[in-house]
């Protein structure tokens, strides 16, 4: 099509060496392609040959640590559904990868390719925050790690160099919690309005809250974790705890989805169903 740009070739990478080459030569990286062939469609990926990496053993592998969980860029959002009870530091993120598009989609769309779009809305993005997860970069100079809190830098825009594909995501092993939920016009496949993710982590000097969310502002962004005296405070103290922090931290617009003024007024009952969700985890 006249001024389009236009795929040369389709490289299948068939190892980790063979992916970090394609992509160090100016590929694109193609994972479960849920998100590529619009961006490619729309001008925004406009590198002439794609990079398949759903072969590449490594990126599909999630691998249980005694600190941490590393899972694979190119593990599908369907296989973190399935992952462990939601008794874990992976719950927000769990939450999330269920609710994206459908079954179907979430067969084919991976954990990577999710942070990699790095949508403001995307629904796994506040349950990376909120995990405290690394994400880890891989090229040719060998491997970078960046805080997922630093990972995400605007609308379509990460902290991934152009000779870089992410790797891995590794979400440290913690004693917590966490939750995510959204609010979106249909019951599913729509785009989030605002998601809030919640996480409570039960340290030796006591508990501590925070929240992230998305879809309100360019990136998702976190509150810091607050102390809190007891896990049986009330559900309406610690709302008022984050609710007025987040506030402060989310810089909202107005567009299809909902105004700035209807986005802030979201913040209050999805924290409140997040935490919820979040302490009945405990
Ligand atoms: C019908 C439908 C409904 C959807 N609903 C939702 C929804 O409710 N919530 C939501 O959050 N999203 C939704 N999406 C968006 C989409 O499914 C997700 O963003 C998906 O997780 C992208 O993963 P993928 O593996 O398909 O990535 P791809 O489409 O293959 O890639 C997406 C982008 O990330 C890059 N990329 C992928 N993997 C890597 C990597 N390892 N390293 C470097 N760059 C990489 C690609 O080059 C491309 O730019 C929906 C999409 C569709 C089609």
């Amino acid at each position: 099509m006249k001024g389009k740009p236009m795929l040369r070739d389709l490289q299948c990478a068939q190892t980790l060496d063979d992916a970090v080459r394609l992509v160090g030569s100016g590929g694109a990286v193609l994972a479960g392609g849920t998100d590529f062939v619009s961006l490619y469609a729309a001008g925004v990926v406009g590198n002439d040959v794609a990079v398949d990496i759903s072969r590449v053993r490594e990126l599909a592998a999630v691998t249980q640590g005694d600190d941490k969980i590393r899972i694979g860029a190119g593990v599908t959002l369907q296989r973190i559904e399935d992952l462990g009870d939601d008794s874990s530091s992976l719950g927000a993120i769990r939450d999330g990868a269920a609710l994206v598009g459908s079954p179907q989609t979430r067969r084919r769309a991976t954990l990577g390719g999710n942070a990699c779009r790095s949508s403001p809305s995307g629904d796994t993005l506040p349950g990376l925050l909120a995990a405290g997860a690394e994400m880890v970069a891989l090229s040719a100079r060998g491997q970078r790690a960046v805080p997922a809190s630093e990972f995400f830098r605007g609308p379509g825009i990460n902290a991934l160099r152009d000779d870089e594909l992410l790797g891995w995501i590794d979400v440290p092993r913690r004693a917590s919690v966490s939750a995510y939920v959204r609010h979106t016009f249909r019951r599913s496949m729509d785009l989030a309005t605002v998601g809030i993710a919640t996480a409570l982590e039960e340290s030796a000097d006591g508990p501590r809250l925070l929240a992230a969310v998305g879809g309100a502002g360019p990136t998702p962004v976190a509150t810091p974790a607050v102390w809190i005296s007891g896990v049986d405070v009330p559900l309406a103290d610690l709302v008022d705890l984050l609710h007025d922090q987040i506030q402060d931290i989310i810089t909202p617009i107005s567009d299809v989805r909902g105004s700035e003024w209807y986005r802030r007024k979201l913040i209050r009952p999805l924290l409140e169903r997040s935490l919820a969700r979040c302490l009945a985890r405990r």
